[in-house]
């Protein structure tokens, strides 16, 4: 593929839009309505020129979607893919309403499509870190403790401000998920993340490695199948969100049964992990644990699935306001993104219909609007 392939499209001149709303601006504050133009929001009727059209839109606005947790530039069964396939890959999620995206490692240096309007905004981690033979084969940069703070500052430095570490994998010695690194490895990435004026985050399946990324001060989790009642108090009372990747997740039957003949101990582990998924999520969000909307959409999993998650939460008991939070709101506010205050860049979505008394609606939006144009 040529690298014209992937060039930005321009946006078209985008026309004042009256949204008629209701505009949610939080899960329990609306107003009536609001105005985009410039590529902004204002909740006040702007100043116009004479005779400047204006495009009425009837439909609840919401915040642009956010996936806390995919990887552009990772391809179907990984691999680093052309820049092409990882602009591919954004087109697909913001076509769905994801405006906003943190990228939990890539392969491929994607900060060129940061400079694509017609792409949803991306903030990355750079590439993961990881143990020595302990992840995915040709994802991370594998290391030894050692090289460990070194490197979390080398990608402090390539990243938009955050850093990934796999936390724990498969131990092929031991035939079961363990931490990859012990409590003083966690605490000196974090040290080197924080010096660096980055957050970091961390993989994590299994229940130990949960109080060791605690400990250290890591800033996000993700997957965090391993939460029990007392990490789940901790988290709770630490602040730290949980990325759920509940499609993800779904997903550990199949390596239970691939890795069953030779390490039943994992096998049987990672089972019931599956098993608690639902109950965990749903104990996380009852302790107040802040929980944010993850994909881990390419690799293993097609870009594009964020409704599919969003079903999960759904079957998790999750209110559709609280589904709304995780995947708009509390994103925003977690990574400094504005939704739709008053001056902020018009990403938004438009529903048929109250998304907190219905998610499902969420899938079919009447629009997308990113940088106040209308791209879907
Ligand atoms: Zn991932």
């Amino acid at each position: 593929m040529s690298t014209d392939d992937a060039a930005p499209a321009p946006l078209e001149p985008a026309p004042v839009l009256h949204l008629r709303g209701p505009i949610l601006l939080g899960p329990e504050q609306e107003i009536a309505e609001a105005w985009v133009a410039d590529g902004r929001i204002h909740h006040r009727r702007p100043e116009l020129g004479v005779g400047t059209e204006i495009r009425e839109i009837d439909g609840m606005v919401v915040p642009g979607l956010a996936d806390l947790h995919c990887h552009l530039g990772i391809g179907d069964g990984g691999g680093g893919t052309t820049l092409a396939t990882a602009r591919q890959q954004a087109l697909t999620d913001r076509d769905t309403g994801v405006l906003l995206i943190r990228d939990a490692g890539s392969i491929i240096d994607t900060s060129p499509l940061q400079r694509h309007a017609d792409l949803p905004r991306l903030i990355r981690c750079g590439r993961h870190l990881a143990r020595t033979r302990r992840y995915l084969i040709g994802y991370a940069d594998e290391l030894e403790p050692a090289e460990l703070p070194a490197a979390v500052t080398r990608e402090a430095g390539r990243g938009d401000g955050w850093v990934k570490l796999v936390g724990d994998w498969i131990d092929r010695e031991l035939g079961d998920l363990s931490p990859c690194w012990d409590g003083e490895d966690f605490a000196a990435a974090a040290r080197a993340a924080h010096a660096a004026g980055a957050r970091i985050t961390t993989h994590t399946f299994d229940e130990e490695t949960l109080p060791l990324a605690l400990d250290a001060g890591f800033d996000c989790l993700e997957h965090a199948t391993g939460l029990d009642d007392e990490t789940i108090a901790r988290v709770a009372g630490a602040g730290v969100p949980v990325v759920t990747t509940l499609v993800n997740v779904d997903e550990f039957e199949s390596y239970a049964s691939q890795g069953e003949a030779k390490f039943p101990a994992y096998a049987a582990h990672m089972r019931r992990l599956r098993a608690a998924r639902f109950q965990r999520t749903r104990d996380a969000h009852d302790a107040g644990v802040r929980l944010l909307v993850g994909t881990d959409a390419g690799g293993v999993l097609g870009h594009g699935i964020i409704h599919d998650e969003l079903d999960e939460l759904s079957r998790a008991g999750l209110s559709g306001t609280a589904i709304l939070d995780a995947a708009a709101w509390a994103p925003r506010a977690f990574l400094g993104v504005p939704g739709l205050e008053d001056g902020a860049p018009a990403d938004l979505v438009v529903v048929p219909g109250d998304p907190r008394t219905d998610h499902r609606l969420l899938r079919t939006p009447r629009h997308v609007v990113l940088g106040g144009a209308l791209v879907a």
